[in-house]
């Protein structure tokens, strides 16, 4: 498994122009994950290290060989440990003994302990004499310890040693550590563009699916991955209606509740007369009152916060779908019962 698993062709560009004008060793990378941000960030460091001298990273080369086995002494990447695990990454020597006993829930966060010991390697010498990169990922998952730790490094990093931070956010950095680095942000390629190269990698149905996942190209593959389909999201809006947690309930936790906030949020924005962003207007029932979906988006959002506790996953989405159903049938006019009963939906 590599950062890169798939070829972005739209990063081509954004390579080139980075490799023409980046000069400071530190670099914040700023874009969006589903856009390729973390596989953009993999390729820069990969053209640092590539032994070729042709157009980079040329893939033939010892070091480029090393990276695409996990393998480089001198490319570090730093990520917490459930992206190590979502990418199917080990999680390396800098995986402590209470994180392997699995006593310890995989931390979302970038840990000191990692900060460290990838400060400590970065002092070492270089192992193929082409420098060395550190890749954090993402970069606001260092708590300000972690952060902290690395500033000094920052300021003054170890001979040769360029430094990559990945982030959606980079406000959520810490002033003291955006002042030390470079900024560039990765454009979003057109939807044309991801259409195209969805089509490509077989799938169908990529207006809706890209829809669906905000235009993002990495996050609509993974969600075709992992089974997502056209039919299964035109009905959600009818399903949560209906008070049918059935299809919900099949996906992991976390995916129900995305899409349950993305149906509120549409509903939402219908209901004030805006546009939906993610469903068809014609899924959606015909009327919509603000005030009935404004409990169920508070509910969503704390169940979201609460995601970590250990409840009981069937049972909160059950409750969250008959709380949609309710939000979602309010769509009569004024003064009816408020009894949950399925909404009035568009042909
Ligand atoms: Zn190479």
């Amino acid at each position: 498994m590599t950062l890169e698993p798939l070829t972005l062709p739209w990063l081509d560009q954004p390579l080139a122009q980075l490799l023409a004008q980046q000069r400071g060793h530190a670099l914040i990378l700023q874009g969006r994950f589903g856009d390729g941000l973390l596989a953009l960030g993999w390729r820069l460091a990969r053209a640092w290290l590539c032994e070729s001298g042709g157009p980079r990273p040329c893939g033939q080369c010892g070091s480029c060989h090393l990276a695409d086995q996990q393998a480089h002494p001198d490319l570090r990447p730093v990520l917490p440990e459930t992206w190590q695990l979502a990418l199917g990454l080990t999680a390396g020597d800098e995986g402590d003994a209470d994180a392997k006993s699995s006593k310890r829930k995989p931390s979302k966060d970038i840990r000191v302990e990692q900060v460290r010991q990838a400060i400590d390697w970065s002092h070492t010498t270089s192992g193929r004499g082409r420098g060395k990169v550190l890749l954090l990922s993402p970069a606001d998952a260092m708590n300000e310890v972690s952060a902290n730790a690395l500033l000094k490094t920052l300021e003054e990093p170890a001979t040769g040693l360029r430094l990559l931070l990945c982030t959606e956010d980079a406000g959520q950095l810490l002033p003291t550590i955006r002042s030390r680095c470079q900024s560039w942000r990765l454009p979003s390629p057109d939807d044309a563009q991801v259409q195209t190269w969805l089509v490509q990698q077989g799938l169908n149905d990529t207006e809706e699916l890209l829809r669906a996942c905000q235009g993002q190209a990495l996050s609509a593959w993974q969600a075709a991955q992992q089974g997502w389909r056209a039919e299964a999201w035109r009905d959600l809006p009818r399903q949560v209606a209906r008070g049918d947690a059935q299809g919900l309930s099949a996906l992991a936790p976390p995916d129900a509740l995305r899409q349950l906030q993305q149906l509120c949020h549409d509903a939402m924005a219908v209901a004030v007369g805006g546009e939906p962003r993610y469903f068809d207007r014609r899924m959606l029932p015909a009327t919509l009152r603000l005030e009935a979906l404004v409990p169920w988006s508070r509910a969503l959002a704390q169940a979201v916060r609460q995601q970590d506790h250990p409840w009981n996953a069937g049972l909160l989405i059950e409750s969250l779908v008959l709380q949609g159903q309710t939000a979602l049938s309010f769509g009569v006019p004024a003064g009816r019962a408020p009894t949950p009963r399925p909404a009035t939906l568009r042909p």
